[in-house]
């Protein structure tokens, strides 16, 4: 089939909050730190690496910041030009030809769509956009949108062509939204880059999404705050210890809109159309990649509390702690020695 590519559409600027944060404290052993930050993928990148000479740092962090740009004008909603907004504008019509690496992360995403039971999904994109969470425009749809916009979602209407390179959104109207992946995708490609330029201990946080390379530089494990999702940034419930992981949490009080007293946030149950609303306030993962971590945080988020603690305590080296909208808390089984909950107004809880 004939492959063409057009430019798509502007879409309003996403602002994310950086949700977890490092513990890194007065700790004077941690030397020669050459610490970066930018914006971009719609949020604050904050990349630190240690023990290594200025010169090189900054060398390498140039070159991992330079494929985070790439991988967003691939990728992004908005920018016209990506192959995303294309294949969205294509939707219906004809396939578009992408690169390697957007198959490799549309295939990831159809992966967990499967596991998750839809409950990922990233053909949610029209949906997202009717609810403009984060944007000036944010309001609650009228159930007529909501009944159209909910027909354009379906994992199934998305058709990727390994051999030929092509990728396909068989409905018209279908949408893809990948920004429950990508920032994920863009931590792992960031260390990629920095383990190969032989730094040994960094710490990345992709507005939410941390990614720690080794340990500290003394050895130890570091300390990562996870957020109270009840307080402002920088409030935390606990503490976790990691070494070489990603972290990733999704929280109902990283994007909102308030509309008559009533809260909405911006992760979607693709089954209502609305807010997902099962009890859980934030699920943060810990896994080796970030894009699995970034995905299944989202995936859990609307899985819900049994289900979602059942998918993680089936996944090999994974780990989740998972908040209640009553301020109770699950971890899951390989974190009891590494993650402690130092918020009294928090209480463990069993299944
Ligand atoms: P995260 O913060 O990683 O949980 O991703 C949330 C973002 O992913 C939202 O801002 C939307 O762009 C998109 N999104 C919302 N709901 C879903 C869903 N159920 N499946 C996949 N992506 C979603
Ligand atoms: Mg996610």
């Amino acid at each position: 089939m004939k492959r063409i590519e057009l430019n798509c559409f502007l879409k309003g600027i996403q602002v994310l909050i950086i949700v977890l944060f490092v513990l890194t404290g007065c700790d004077n052993r941690q030397k020669s730190i050459v610490q970066q930050d930018e914006y971009m993928l719609g949020t604050l990148i904050q990349a630190k690496v240690f023990n290594i000479d200025k010169k090189s740092a900054k060398k390498s962090l140039t070159r991992a910041f330079q494929r985070v740009q790439e991988i967003e004008e691939r990728f992004s909603v908005n920018i016209p030009t990506s192959e995303v907004s294309c294949i969205n504008e294509n939707a219906g019509i004809i396939p578009i030809s992408v690169n390697e690496e957007t198959i490799k992360v549309l295939e990831k995403s159809i992966y967990y769509a499967k596991l998750s039971g839809g409950a990922f999904d990233p053909t949610i994109g029209a949906l997202v956009n009717l609810w403009g969470i984060g944007t000036k425009d944010a309001k609650v749809p009228d159930n007529q949108s909501l009944k159209e916009t909910m027909d354009t979602i379906g994992f199934n209407n998305l058709i990727i062509n390994k051999d030929k390179l092509t990728a396909y959104l068989t409905k018209s109207g279908s949408k893809l939204d990948l920004g429950a992946i990508v920032k994920g995708y863009a931590a792992d490609e960031m260390k990629k880059i920095l383990v190969e330029e032989g730094i040994k201990t960094a710490f990345l946080n992709l507005g939410g999404n941390v990614l720690v390379i080794g340990s500290k530089v003394d050895g130890s494990p570091w300390r990562i705050g996870v957020q109270n999702p009840f307080q402002r940034r920088g409030n935390y419930i606990g503490i976790l210890e990691t070494k070489d992981q990603a972290i990733v949490s999704s929280g109902n009080y990283e994007r909102y809109f308030e509309q008559n007293n009533k809260k909405y946030h911006h992760i979607l149950d693709p089954n209502t159309g609305y807010p997902s609303n099962n009890g859980l306030v934030s699920v943060t993962i810990i896994t080796s990649q970030s894009i699995d971590a970034d995905a299944l945080s989202t995936s859990v988020y609307v899985m819900g509390l049994e289900k979602g603690l059942d998918l993680i305590e089936n996944l090999p080296d994974t780990e989740a702690i998972l908040i209640t909208e009553m301020k109770k808390v699950y971890i899951t089984s390989g974190l009891k020695e590494k993650f402690q909950l130092t918020n009294g107004e928090f209480s463990y809880e069993k299944r």
